[in-house]
């Protein structure tokens, strides 16, 4: 049988391992936790998503999801959008949006398990290699071979990985450069705790321009199993303009920066005394642009895939998940 070797346990590289399914024996290797962008954490009993916010598919993306989730719960709060005067209003369109209690990252290890692939995490892979048709994927915990290789890792770590490839093709450093070119926006989530509820008719409040400081507000209490009763986690995310104009703040001032910020949008001063916090800044957060096309047709004459949401130049789930179902249909067609 086949060996299909995945560098990156995102959501993308679930969609390959799904689309693949049994046709091949699929290993997965990923530097960190499971889930990628799609990111929870657990403290004190709240369970918040620290990444993506919430999963927004089609109706084919649902089906696959629900076969391989048993606990997938759609948000049943709106999302409503603020204005530069700090005024809300009720947003336009409202697509189904969905978490699921033990966090968003649970979508994407179940459809890693439901496809049988076998994954190791906290295993970052050091270095790549081709010789003789075939693939090595050399990883702390000694190497691995490959018929086919996929990488399903943001452009930045792409790059970094194809740079140091023990490859001699010249299209190594043709997709490098490419992957090189991809711009990135960063971004800052802060997750404030409060001791109280917070009662809203929305889950989360999205900025109308991208130049505000505040890009995005979610209530986690409107997801199932987050959050206690009598208590409230407030996700506050920062756009790229203020990530980068604020590079060097420390976490506490992001917090009292956060803080302040959702105590003014809901118009409430009781929100300027949390009792913790979370902070995680996101250097890769979201993909100005893709590639172009060529370049996975090209890839396929050396049994590369590569898969993302850079792949597609769309900074979303959704996108990232079809980029992955895209690549693992195309490898199923040439096993
Ligand atoms: C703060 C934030 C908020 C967002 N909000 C939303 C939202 O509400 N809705 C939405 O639809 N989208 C949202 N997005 C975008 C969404 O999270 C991403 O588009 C999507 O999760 C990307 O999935 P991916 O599989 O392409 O990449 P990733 O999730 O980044 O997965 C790639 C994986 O590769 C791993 N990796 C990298 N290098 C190596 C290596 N050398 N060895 C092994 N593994 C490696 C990484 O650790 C990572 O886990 C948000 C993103 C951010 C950052």
């Amino acid at each position: 049988m086949d060996r299909v070797c995945i560098v990156g346990a995102g959501i993308a590289g679930a969609g390959v391992a799904q689309a693949i399914g049994d046709a091949a024996s699929v290993d997965v290797f990923e530097a960190a936790n499971v889930g990628g962008r799609m990111a929870s954490l657990e403290r004190a009993g709240c369970r918040i998503d620290t990444g993506a916010s919430y999963l927004e598919v089609d109706d084919d993306q649902r089906s696959l999801i629900e076969r391989a989730t048993t606990d997938l719960r759609e948000i049943d709060a709106p999302i409503w959008q603020f204005d530069a005067a700090g005024d809300l209003s009720e947003g336009p369109n409202q697509p189904p949006r969905y978490s699921t209690p033990d966090g968003i990252d649970r979508i994407v290890a179940d459809l890693f398990a439901d496809a049988g692939a076998t994954v190791t995490d906290h295993c970052p892979v050091e270095r790549i290699g081709r010789s003789a048709g075939c693939w090595r994927v050399e990883t702390r915990e000694g190497t691995h071979d490959a018929e086919q290789l996929v990488l399903a890792t943001p452009a930045t770590a792409t790059r970094s990985l194809l740079r140091s490839a023990d490859w001699t093709a010249d299209f190594r450093t043709y997709l490098a450069d490419l992957a090189d070119s991809i711009p990135y926006r960063t971004m800052d989530t802060v997750a404030l705790h409060y001791p109280f509820a917070i009662d809203r008719p929305y889950f989360g409040l999205v900025s109308l321009e991208s130049v505000y400081d505040v890009a995005w507000i979610a209530r986690e209490g409107c997801k199932r199993g987050h959050v206690p009763s009598g208590e409230a986690v407030l996700v506050v995310q920062f756009g790229p303009a203020w990530a980068t104009t604020h590079h060097t703040i420390r976490p506490d001032e992001a917090a009292r920066a956060a803080a302040d910020r959702a105590a003014d949008l809901l118009d409430d001063e009781e929100l300027f005394e949390f009792d913790w916090f979370e902070y995680q800044r996101w250097g890769s957060a979201i993909p100005g642009r893709g590639p172009g096309d060529s370049l996975l047709d090209r890839a396929a004459e050396f049994d590369l895939a590569l898969a993302g949401d850079w792949v597609t130049g769309i900074g979303r789930t959704r996108a990232a998940l079809e980029s992955g179902l895209a690549t693992g249909r195309r490898i199923s067609n040439r096993l």
